[in-house]
């Protein structure tokens, strides 16, 4: 059996190396290292493949986030509501351009945002909602957009993990995650399921006023050479990112096809397992519908619900099958955003599922002997 990787780069570069060292190659001739020919080219492949009317390329997913909240004008002291179980940029950000972080408690069934707890935490300073699509699949949108309409609330869709999801609304539209709120923020890190062979981000906005906006912040607050109209930041991709970009760019759906087809495996495997919860999709399919497209599983993440997380994680690693614990600690408990105004009470599902969650090895060269490895030995231990 091939050695079992969490995240495996290597076969997906095979598949697009002539394409990429040729690309590369071409830039190192021309010398058009930042914001040139490939970068404009990668945003249009992606703006056409998302629909979204614009794309703005940045240098990672944390300054995404960060400059979407400048782009809608947030000041020190508004209030920003956001999930208590994610990675922490998201907050970071928030912190950073000291705006106020409102981290609220997540549904036990998607991992994502809780739509009641986020209406619970509104108050006249709330000025955005943060919902990020975790682990792959869109947040409640129909809920979040319909609350930032009623109480005139801007919505930044932290899409990191999700790009290549959809979302089907109840009037039954499908949406590209990230294309729905105001603005949507996501990263191209290697592990992400479009990833760059470095750092790289993008926001995504039909707003062609705050599109023009962004452009600018990302790039000095320049709008015209050497005329600084804004407070911006040093934020661009590289032409050779964007080149990897490009070429991955249309086997993206391959991609998601191909880890979705590895979670249907896992979850039939561990349907029926008393003490395993497998990860339910929004529309209730529990990853193992043949048609849905809603989920791009960028984490495959089980819930443990008889204590044996931690020992089933060592369990793993002693056996050569990587895991992750993807978060260990809900945000509302980490040092630097622990604060007086937050309530355990108000966090009965992070704080339960910090103690449950496992996620296994998810990328697009899985093989078939090595999932079944992965559940069997799983299995073994949990109900042993
Ligand atoms: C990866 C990630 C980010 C940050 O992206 P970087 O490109 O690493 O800065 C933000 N939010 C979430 C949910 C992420 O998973």
């Amino acid at each position: 059996m091939k050695k079992i990787q969490m995240v495996d780069l290597q076969g997906q570069y095979q598949g697009i190396k002539e394409e990429v060292r040729a690309s590369i190659d071409h830039i190192l001739e021309t010398s058009a290292y930042i914001n040139g020919p490939e970068v404009h080219a990668f945003q249009k492949d992606l703006e056409a493949y998302l629909g979204v009317k614009h794309v703005i390329p940045c240098a990672n997913g944390t300054d995404a986030l960060q400059i979407a909240m400048m782009g809608l004008g947030l000041r020190p002291g508004d209030e920003v509501i956001t999930a208590d179980f994610t990675f922490a940029a998201t907050v970071e950000v928030i912190a950073l351009l000291q705006l106020t972080p409102v981290l609220v408690d997540v549904d036990p069934d998607t991992f994502n945002i809780d739509v009641a707890a986020i209406e619970r935490a509104i108050t006249p300073k709330t000025k955005a909602i943060v919902p990020v699509h975790l682990f792959g699949q869109c947040a409640n949108m129909d809920a979040i957009m319909a609350l930032a309409k009623e109480h005139d609330l801007f919505v930044v869709e932290d899409n990191a993990q999700a790009i290549g999801a959809k979302y089907l609304s109840a009037n039954g539209q499908k949406h590209m995650a990230g294309t729905m709120g105001h603005v949507g923020a996501t990263s191209f890190f290697p592990s992400k399921n479009l990833g760059a062979y470095g750092d790289g981000g993008a926001l995504f906005t039909n707003d062609d006023d705050l599109a023009h906006t962004l452009r600018g912040m990302v790039n000095h607050g320049m709008y015209q050479r050497y005329h600084h109209d804004v407070v911006g930041v040093n934020s661009r991709l590289d032409s050779i990112q964007a080149a990897v970009l490009r070429a991955k760019l249309p086997r993206l759906d391959a991609y998601c096809e191909a880890r979705r087809n590895a979670a249907r495996q896992y979850s039939r495997a561990f349907a029926g397992q008393g003490h395993i919860m497998v990860p339910k999709t929004v529309n209730g399919c529990e990853g193992i519908c043949d048609t849905c497209d809603c989920h791009v599983f960028h984490q495959y993440t089980l819930r443990i619900t008889n204590g044996k997380r931690d020992a089933l994680v060592q369990h793993l690693q002693e056996r050569d099958i990587p895991c992750g614990v993807y978060y260990p600690i809900p945000l509302h408990r980490q040092k630097a955003y622990a604060d007086a105004r937050y309530d355990e009470k108000d966090f009965p599902v992070t704080n339960q599922l910090v103690a449950q969650v496992i996620s296994l090895p998810m990328h697009t060269e899985l093989d078939q002997e090595q999932l079944d490895h992965i559940v069997d030995t799983l299995v073994a231990f949990v109900n042993g």
